[in-house]
């Protein structure tokens, strides 16, 4: 079965093609909208990479241009199903369903919450439906691996009313990276994903961070939106709440300008003054005191996220360490994790620094608790789901 997986975001669209052993070939089309959208592809096992600016105006255009441009190149002739991701699925779906009119309607009412990704991957669906249209749309929902989160670790302290009436909750997001994390941990370790507790940190320009027992999330630190939890690139992740209405009333803003300064102007960047970029702030470090401190804040705030969940969990059997920080950054993954021995946690420094940008155990044998870095692939997990589902369905 040959399976594309597409994730459209607000102006660009990653794509893979897998084939029944590899990714066939996989890619980005970016700055779509213009004169000047950048094609990326590669084809993984032969080592062939591609770039070009196009125009592309369009999503549609962009998938156009996919199929019967791009795709070809991998010497597949003919796409199967196509697994596509999906940030909010709201309340409803805790696993991946293959799409029809009711789950189109589904994915749009979820916008108000997703206005920046809802609509691009209906746009990625129509478009598929309209040059695919024997094939079988599958919807991987970020949001779906988390609706096992326990209800008092998933409703604010808000009016209840507004849990009733605007469905405000905890829905967290990276849920595919989470479960690929849970997976292919379960695999390193020798265990069965029903018997291990864990952590799972991924830590990338988005950041997150999830408690796992027993195959199953009970907490994740996104909540409502993606601005919540630990420091992101540009996001400040929670803050005292209070401080938002104060900035608005001392700044004359509006509550959408309130909002760009919460997800696009804080975190590292904010901080720093610098970059959202982990690496220009680690460059900076020794010479410029705020990009230390972005540094450290973030550090902290993964750490204090890291100990809630070990006691919600009662202990843990390993952390997790993934995305474009945590799986190359051993500097952010020594600092989160220092003097934490007497929790049980022991970093190898040797191992530490030497894994960077592949997979492997990174704590000391004294170590109770085991310390991976993994590098996440979603794309991989999406067209597992989209193969499961269409092979039960046929
Ligand atoms: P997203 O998918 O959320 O856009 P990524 O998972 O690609 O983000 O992670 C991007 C982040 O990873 C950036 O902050 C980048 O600086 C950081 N990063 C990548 N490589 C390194 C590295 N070697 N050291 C530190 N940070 C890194």
């Amino acid at each position: 079965m040959n399976i594309l997986v597409l994730n459209c975001g607000s102006s660009s669209i990653k794509f893979a093609l897998f084939n029944e052993e590899h990714k066939i070939i996989k890619g980005l089309i970016e700055r779509i909208g213009g004169n000047d959208a950048i094609v990326n592809y590669e084809l993984p096992q032969k080592n062939v990479k591609y770039k070009n600016v196009v125009s592309i105006p369009t999503h549609e255009v962009g998938i156009k241009i996919l199929i019967e441009e791009l795709l070809p190149q991998s010497g597949i002739k003919n796409v199967n199903a196509v697994g596509h991701r999906v940030v909010h699925g709201g309340d409803k779906y805790s696993l991946p369903v293959i799409v029809n009119d009711d789950v189109k309607k589904d994915i749009e009412e979820c916008i108000p919450m997703a206005p920046l990704h809802n609509p691009h991957h209906l746009a990625g669906i129509n478009a598929i439906e309209n040059f695919l249209p024997k094939i079988p749309n599958i919807a991987v929902f970020d949001t779906a691996f988390f609706q096992t989160i326990p209800i008092e670790a998933a409703i604010y302290p808000l009016p209840y009313k507004y849990y009733e009436k605007y469905k405000i909750k905890k829905y967290g997001f990276h849920g595919t990276s989470h479960y690929y994390l849970m997976l292919k941990t379960a695999e390193i370790l020798r265990k069965k994903v029903e018997k291990i507790k864990i952590i799972t940190c991924h830590l990338g320009n988005g950041s997150s961070i999830s408690a796992i027992k027993y195959g199953k999330s009970v907490d994740t630190s996104m909540g409502f939106t993606p601005a919540a939890g630990v420091m992101m690139g540009t996001r400040t992740g929670d803050i005292d709440p209070e401080i938002v209405p104060y900035i608005q009333i001392l700044e004359g803003i509006t509550p959408k300008e309130a909002s760009i300064i919460l997800n696009k102007q804080s975190g590292l960047f904010g901080i720093s003054g610098i970059s959202n970029d982990m690496r220009k702030i680690i460059d900076e470090m020794k010479k410029n005191f705020r990009a230390e401190l972005a540094f450290k804040i973030f550090c902290y705030t993964v750490k204090k996220y890291i100990c809630a969940y070990l006691g919600i969990l009662n202990g843990v059997d390993a952390i997790i360490f993934s995305a474009g920080i945590g799986e190359n950054s051993y500097l952010v993954r020594k600092e989160v994790l220092k003097d934490m021995d007497k929790l049980g946690i022991i970093l190898d420094n040797k191992s530490n620094e030497s894994c960077v940008g592949k997979d492997g155990i990174i704590s000391s044998r004294k170590s109770k608790i085991k310390v991976l870095s993994i590098r996440t692939d979603e794309e991989v997990m999406i067209a597992m789901f989209t193969k499961k589902l269409v092979q039960k369905e046929n």
